[in-house]
Parts: structure tokens; sequence; C-alpha cells
């Protein structure tokens, strides 16, 4: 597999980060609101897979961040484990307006864990958050907020539609691994 020509000589740190979660729970589209004008979305067809790429300042750094998203192929498991290899964090996205989306995380959870780095950074996601005042919910903010504290994740929810909370779950997610990889070379 032919690694993807992008030159990186100006920026500080390149950062890969992944999402996952399951089908339909907005994860292409929290990824084009993010990229937004910047938004470089390229492919790796022989394993299903799409990249965008931001250019990030945090502090007097500059970080390019490489985020993976599954392209719909969440239900191949050939990808697993060259899609998680090399992943420094994770956008672990459900939808509040399917429960079992919320139910499966502990899954998406034990696989990142399996295949992925291991100080991985993890943002738990409920997206759709626009719908939350309706009947729709059906997963309280509150269980979101609980499970990831007995995780040890950060959590928030987010509304692409509505472009809510999207940049600060990707930004907390990149200044926390420029946190840690830091910490870890000092
Ligand atoms: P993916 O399969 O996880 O990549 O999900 P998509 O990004 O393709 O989104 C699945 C469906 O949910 C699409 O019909 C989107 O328009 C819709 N969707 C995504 N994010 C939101 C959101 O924040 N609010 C609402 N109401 N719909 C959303």
């Amino acid at each position: 597999m032919a690694d993807h020509a992008f030159d990186d000589q100006e920026c500080d740190y390149l950062f890969k980060a992944v999402l996952i979660g399951d089908s339909g729970v907005g994860k292409s589209n929290l990824l084009s609101r993010f990229a937004k004008d910047e938004f470089r979305l390229d492919s790796k067809p022989t394993i299903g897979v799409e990249f965008a790429y931001r250019n990030i300042k945090v502090g007097d750094k500059l970080i390019k961040a490489q985020i993976w998203d599954t392209a719909g192929q969440e239900r191949f498991r050939a990808i697993t484990s060259s899609y998680y290899r090399g992943a420094l964090g994770a956008l672990l996205v459900y939808d509040i307006t399917r429960r079992s989306t919320y139910e499966n995380i502990r899954n998406w959870l034990r696989e990142l864990r399996e295949f992925g780095n291991e100080d991985v950074v993890v943002v738990l996601v409920g997206n759709k958050s626009d719908l939350g005042s309706l009947n729709s919910r059906q997963v309280n903010e509150e269980e979101g907020k609980a499970f990831a504290e007995t995780e040890g994740l950060c959590f928030m929810e987010t509304s692409a539609l509505q472009n809510l909370n999207v940049e600060e779950a990707f930004l907390h997610m990149i200044t926390k691994i420029h946190h840690v990889t830091t910490q870890k070379s000092l």
C-alpha cells in the first residue's frame, strides 16, 4: 500500500486520528465540517477508508492532523488492524437518537484498545444533539458523561448538522494528543 504523498515538511507534528462508531451516526458529516475549506479528502480504495487533513496551531507548533474515516466500511472487519495502526486519537461517535449505537461503544472501545496505540486519546461524542430537544432522544447526556468518566474518556455532545461543538471535539482531541506526545518525549 503506497503511503499518502503529502508534503508535511512545514509542520512540526503529523498526527493520525480515527473516527469510529456505528454506521449512520454522523462520522462523515463531522469530518467534513471539521475539515471545512482546508478540506482535503483522499482515499485508500484498497482498504476502503477516506481521510482528511487539517493544520492546527497549538501554542507555537503547527500540527497536521490526518483524520481517517471508515467510509461506510464499518461492517468489514478486514479494515481493522490497518485502520487503527498508528492512530494517536479517536473520536468515538454514537447517535443520541439511536440507543443501539450507544450500547455498541463498548465494542468499539475494546477494538480500539486491542489494535490501537496504548495511550490513544479518546473523545466520546454523542452526535445529533440538534434532535435532543425532540422526543427522538434515546440517550441522556448524563449517561454519555457517566460512561466517559468510568472509562477515562472526554465527552461532548455535537451536532454536525448545526455545527455545534464539532470544532471543539476535534480540537480537544488534537490538543490532548499533543500534550500526551510531548509529555512522553520529555
Ligand atoms: P456515518 O455513516 O457515520 O459516516 O454517518 P453520516 O455522516 O453519513 O450521516 C448519517 C446520516 O445522519 C445522514 O443522513 C446525515 O445527514 C445525518 N446526520 C449526520 N449528522 C447529523 C446531525 O448532527 N444531526 C442530524 N439531525 N442528522 C445528522
